[in-house]
């Protein structure tokens, strides 16, 4: 297939992209980089020895959306572009909407201007809430989300429901990601969080590779095995293949959109993965135990039995990959992808 790859010089987006060339599609990549650098695609190319055509514009560009769908002739689209920091997201509300929102419209209008029927939405394990059961069941009710930045992922999923259902022969794959952590085995692309990292994996990475100080554990008091907060923390690779097979699942699908968790279905405690990151890098990683992060939950994890069942995909990596992967990458990336 010939994919619109939204958000590609992404963390998601590039080792997706990779997945999908090395599974034989063609991808063709739109990114503002205000998040990434132009350095992931050209090493996601060297990788797999293909070219991607990159084009840096904001999507919300609906004259050069409507061009590129005119010369490209695409048969999907995966649309992971989208601003994601939470905390931002409470400072900058009206940034988050306008953006998630308004480039997904933008993204729909187009495809349905060059009947475009096949769209793989990157959401989040974030529009459970705090309140849903555990493990997390996609048929959970209400979605709702503690941020405006999760907020947006429960209003585009229910507008992409919305549109599915009204556009004839529209299918619609909803993922929703657990918490993606971990690189590409060659350590040559991985995640490259620009300013000060929130979540846990790129911080735990980088105090090891010496950028940061001290790890700050964000509560020691939850009702967990040991009081940290726990996780379901997935290999991106295993999200990136999450994506080829919602994608080659979607002609198949009887209802126009369905979501499905990618999760591993087991949590894993702060103090457990940064013990896991101590045995890939090979020495202590300091740290103090804070008071708890306003907003966060316990323990979150998936029940990841609908993506097993209907798109036959599973995770295969656990945490000590991850954490060697993601070692291997910022160890021989200290400072992330090189500016140009
Ligand atoms: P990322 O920031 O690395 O990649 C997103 C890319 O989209 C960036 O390169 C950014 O510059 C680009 N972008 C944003 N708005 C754009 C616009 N209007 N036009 C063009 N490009 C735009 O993020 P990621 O970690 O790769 O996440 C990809 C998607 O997955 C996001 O939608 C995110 O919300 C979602 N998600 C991520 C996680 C995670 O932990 N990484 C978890 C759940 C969901
Ligand atoms: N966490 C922490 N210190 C940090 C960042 C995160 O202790 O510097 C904890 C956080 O409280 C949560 C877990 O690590 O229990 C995962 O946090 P992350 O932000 O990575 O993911 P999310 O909370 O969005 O699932």
């Amino acid at each position: 297939m010939r994919i619109l790859l939204t958000g590609g010089a992404g963390y998601i987006g590039s080792h997706t992209t990779l997945t999908l060339l090395e599974h034989g599609h063609d991808v063709v990549v739109v990114d503002d980089l205000l998040n990434s650098k132009r350095a992931a695609v050209e090493r996601v190319e060297s990788l797999s020895g293909r070219t991607v055509p990159l084009h840096v514009f904001d999507l919300r560009d609906e004259t050069r959306l409507d061009q590129l769908f005119a010369r490209e002739r695409f048969d999907a689209v995966i649309h992971c572009a989208g601003l994601k920091a939470v905390g931002d997201s409470v400072a900058r509300p009206l940034d988050y909407y306008g953006n998630n929102l308004d480039s997904t419209f933008a993204v729909l209008a187009a495809m349905a201007r060059h009947d475009v029927r096949r769209l793989v939405f990157s959401s989040s394990a974030t529009v459970y809430g705090e309140n849903a059961p555990l493990p997390c069941q996609e048929d959970h009710r209400p979605l709702s989300a503690t941020s405006p930045y999760g907020q947006t992922k429960v209003m585009i999923e229910q507008v992409l429901t919305d549109v599915a259902s009204a556009r004839d022969g529209l299918r619609v794959a909803l993922l929703r990601y657990f918490n993606p952590v971990g690189a590409h085995p060659s350590g040559r692309i991985g995640e490259d969080p620009q300013g000060v990292p929130n979540n846990l994996m790129p911080v735990i990475a980088r105090v090891a590779v010496g950028r940061l100080d001290r790890l700050q554990v964000f509560g020691a008091d939850y009702p967990t095995a040991d009081g940290t907060g726990e996780r379901d923390y997935i290999h991106v690779m295993d999200v990136a293949m999450g994506h080829l097979r919602a994608l080659e699942h979607l002609d198949a699908m009887v209802q126009p959109a369905r979501a499905f968790n990618l999760g591993t279905g087991t949590a894993t405690s702060v103090l457990q993965l940064l013990a896991a990151f101590e045995r890939a890098c090979g020495h202590p990683l300091p740290y103090d135990v804070v008071p708890r992060r306003p907003g966060d939950v316990p323990a979150n994890w998936a029940d990841p039995a609908r993506a097993q069942q209907e798109l036959g995909w599973r995770a295969t990596r656990g945490i000590d990959e991850m954490c060697a992967d993601t070692w291997r990458w910022q160890s021989q990336n200290p400072s992330g992808y090189p500016e140009r």
